[in-house]
């Protein structure tokens, strides 16, 4: 998919903000909601979109989704900083498949880094903290903090 193209209404992350599949949620807003990525590059890694905005870029997004996007980003950033202590704060956010994105929903990455530990985004999740059980446990200590 390239930067052109139409909103598809299936999309995973249209179907998590309608309650058709799972996922791990961290926190919600009444314009915004932010959740466990399913194939977290890091402890900790977290996803947030817009819950109304139909962006499936940048450059389509509302700057009012934005700033709300934003905001959220920075709650939970801190949220999860409070919960897993890294040493730095990966926020991400790709436009268009040869950018690396695979879902046409605009939503921004938060991922925990550690010293010594992989800077970049690898195709499949790292470390063992991606199974169902460990999200969820992972998730009750990040929504203690918010
Ligand atoms: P992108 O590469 O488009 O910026 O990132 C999409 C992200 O969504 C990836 O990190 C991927 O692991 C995550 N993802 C894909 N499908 C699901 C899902 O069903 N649930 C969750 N929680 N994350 C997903």
């Amino acid at each position: 998919m390239s930067l052109d193209g139409r909103y598809d209404e299936s999309n995973v992350f249209a179907l998590i903000l309608q309650g058709k599949i799972p996922s791990t949620k961290l926190y919600e807003d009444e314009h915004t909601y932010a959740f466990l990525d399913i194939q977290p590059q890091s402890k900790g890694h977290a996803l947030v979109i817009s819950k109304w905005s139909k962006a499936r870029n940048i450059l389509e997004i509302e700057p009012e989704a934005l700033c709300q996007v934003m905001a959220s980003v920075r709650k939970v950033a801190g949220a999860i900083r409070a919960a897993v202590q890294p040493d730095g704060i990966h926020i991400a956010q790709f436009n268009g498949a040869p950018a690396g994105q695979t879902v046409f929903h605009l939503h921004v990455h938060i991922v925990p880094r550690w010293e010594g530990g992989p800077m970049g985004f690898s195709a499949h999740a790292q470390g063992d903290f991606a199974d169902a059980d460990a999200l969820n446990a992972l998730a009750d200590e990040i929504r203690a903090h918010l």
